[in-house]
């Protein structure tokens, strides 16, 4: 069995239409995919109907948090939430509001950098970038216009958190998060939690405060993670009773991780889909 529970399509920042990710998944020898795009459920529609026979399909979403960081300030953290109800009212409501965050975010930054006289559209860029808008949006509009070499440099120069155009959006607070996806019959897996590339590191003394909230699992196997990271997460796993997951994290061609480049255990699978009430896996 392999299982690849950390997917993106172009319902957020990820290349594959969501049709495209199931072909992809079932062609790559995967029996289980989820897809986990960043604050949308917007892609499972078309996720279920292309879904190939044999391939088990799990709805999931990456949630964009705020937490408490290693040194005390607030710190992005993102957390993985598996098969809750996409109808829950509070659970609803508050990906609303953080779909306007994204769209707000990106105009600002946007508007900011046309008017310092860089080639962008604001609106170009919002029609395109679709009910997920990202950062990776605008760095590919920066590449486009030649502003940039590549979507890389875009982030190193204009985009990043210490960058000239960064503009903050209000995430959900970590606790909150947990206990929205619970209340709403999902499983919630805290995203890479260790990889530091990403910048600053979440304090895992919260995971012990997560854990008695309903925090599900913890995200081990992930291409951002060393050995020794795996270890540490692996560990806290172990202490606090959490599930754990490995999982690519695929973006196609946006990134350049092969689906099933890291996979999850069938044994920690079960106990996931064991746990959750909101939306049966699709399977067979
Ligand atoms: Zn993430
Ligand atoms: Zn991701």
């Amino acid at each position: 069995m392999r299982i690849d529970l950390h997917t993106h399509t172009t319902a957020s920042d990820g290349t594959d239409t969501p049709a495209e990710l199931v072909r992809n998944a079932a062609a790559a020898g995967l029996d289980v995919v989820a897809i986990t795009d960043h604050d949308t459920t917007a892609g499972w529609a078309e996720a279920e109907a292309a879904r190939p026979a044999g391939l088990s399909l799990v709805r999931g979403m990456e949630m964009s948090c705020v937490g408490r960081g290693v040194d005390g300030w607030p710190v992005s953290v993102h957390l993985l939430a598996y098969l809750f109800d996409p109808a829950d009212t509070g659970f609803a409501a508050e990906r609303e509001r953080l779909r306007g965050e994204r769209v707000q975010r990106l105009r600002a930054m946007a508007e900011q950098m046309a008017a310092d006289g860089l080639p962008v559209d604001p609106d170009a860029v919002l029609a395109s970038a679709g009910p997920a808008a990202g950062r990776p949006h605008l760095a590919r509009a920066l590449v486009e216009a030649g502003v940039v070499p590549s979507v890389e440099a875009a982030f190193a120069q204009l985009l990043a958190a210490n960058g000239p155009y960064y503009v903050e959006k209000a995430d959900t607070p970590l606790h909150r998060a947990v206990e929205m996806i619970a209340a709403a019959g999902g499983v919630s897996v805290l995203a890479h939690g260790r990889a530091r590339a990403r910048g600053r590191l979440l304090d895992l003394a919260e995971i012990a405060d997560l854990a008695a909230l309903g925090l599900g699992g913890l995200e081990i196997d992930h291409p951002d993670h060393s050995t020794q990271d795996r270890t540490v997460l692996r560990d806290l796993a172990g202490e606090y009773g959490l599930l754990t997951t490995g999982s690519s994290d695929y973006h196609g061609a946006n990134k350049t991780i092969a689906l099933g480049a890291c996979t999850t255990d069938p044994a920690q699978f079960e106990k996931l889909t064991g746990r959750a009430t909101g939306v049966p896996v699709l399977a067979s």
